[in-house]
């Protein structure tokens, strides 16, 4: 007996394609698949967070509807997977968010937007919130720096707890000792398959769409998506590391490492999320979990406002337009981060530890 319909069905499925085995070369589920002969609740979940939803099993499947078999392992994965991410959650009371996730991240989003801005009104006298401020240290006349440091400090290092807890209920719902996170050999191995997203292409022919025709273009847009995330990341930590240990104030001119690093950064963000959002509109509604698709589409969007409201700010910085737009875009990193371990962010952090297991299963099965 399992947890919930959706993983008896997952068993049910595992159950078939370890009988049947044809796809046994499309991705990593199913080389795991077939180093079980049953399925826990938590064996199904590393299954799921293993899968890229590339959609090439349910396309290839001859169980697949209107088979009676009605094998459709895509749908049935994305359906545990963001169950388990709900079961994960930490502080328990807040596994809520995962369900209606697009209305509870569009009304952190504009909270946090509406006190941004409407804080930086009270606080400051008009002319300082709509006034030209040029050169270091410009940033700081609407909100102090310390003020801003601490604001986001709290909201980041909060955010970390609540996803490394999340990451621990994971890995013992999988069963397996804490430890082995440590193992360098496996986390490698895990990193260079994530870093390609290695399983997101159907075996080598690409992603499925509703015209059956598989192509590259959703690995594309999540690369633009996942190294433009990196790089704004490096350009806020090189930033921190200018005020704190060279105390050299921002903003910075547009040829420096903190602007250089935030614009790539940024482009990627824009591309990216904008080409997911449409491979997502073309994807086959067979494959789709679509009482999720809001969280999808929340994480993309707010990435997508992230980007746009920093590089906006980056253009107008030298202008009355400043301060609205300074107070725009921390509203929206604001609601980003702490809204990071409650929606579709959790992905990665889940489907690299699936990785890293999967990792340290091969090696112990004598592959590479
Ligand atoms: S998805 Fe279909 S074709 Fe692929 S292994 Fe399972 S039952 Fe076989
Ligand atoms: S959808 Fe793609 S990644 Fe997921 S199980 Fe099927 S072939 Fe593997």
């Amino acid at each position: 007996m399992h947890a919930t319909p959706i993983l008896e069905e997952a068993d049910r499925l595992m159950t078939v394609c370890n009988s049947c085995r044809y796809c046994e070369g499309l991705c990593a589920v199913f080389p795991a698949m077939e180093m079980r002969c049953s399925f826990s609740d938590g064996d199904l979940n590393y299954l799921a967070n293993l899968c890229h939803a590339c959609g090439a099993c349910y396309t290839d499947c001859q169980f697949s509807p209107p088979h009676e078999f009605n094998v459709n392992v895509p749908k049935i994965l994305a359906i545990a997977r963001a169950d388990s991410w709900a079961a994960y959650a930490w502080p328990r009371a807040f596994a809520g968010l995962f369900a209606r996730n697009g209305l509870a991240i569009s009304i952190i989003c504009a909270l946090s937007v509406a006190v941004f801005v409407f804080g930086f009104a009270a606080l400051t006298d008009r002319q300082v919130l709509v006034g030209v401020h040029t050169g270091p240290g410009a940033f700081y006349a609407l909100m102090p720096h310390n003020v801003m440091a601490a604001l986001f400090g709290i909201a980041f290092l909060y955010a970390i707890i609540a996803l490394a807890m999340g990451m621990r209920a994971f890995w013992r719902d999988i069963g397996e000792p804490v430890g082995m996170l440590i193992e360098p050999a496996s986390l490698w191995q895990a990193m260079k398959d994530a870093g390609k997203l290695r399983y997101l292409d159907g075996g080598g022919v690409g992603c499925v769409n509703e015209d059956e025709r598989p192509t590259d273009h959703r690995k594309i847009y999540h690369h633009l998506t996942f190294y433009g995330f990196l790089l704004c990341f490096a350009a806020t930590s090189v930033a921190t590391l200018y005020h704190y240990l060279l105390a050299r104030e921002a903003p910075y001119p547009w040829w420096d490492l903190p602007v250089v690093l935030g614009t790539l950064g940024g482009i990627g963000l824009l591309i990216g999320p904008a080409g997911l959002l449409a491979e997502k509109f073309r994807r086959d509604p067979a494959l789709v979990d679509e009482k999720r698709s809001g969280m999808d589409v929340a994480f993309i969007v707010m990435l997508f406002l992230t980007s746009l409201t920093g590089l906006a700010l980056l253009l107008w910085r030298d202008t009355a337009a400043m301060g609205p737009l300074l107070a725009l875009h921390l509203g929206v990193v604001f609601a980003l981060f702490i809204t990071l371990p409650y929606g579709k962010f959790v992905h990665g952090l889940y489907r690299y530890a699936a990785l890293v297991r999967y990792a340290r299963e091969r090696r112990m099965m004598g592959h590479t």
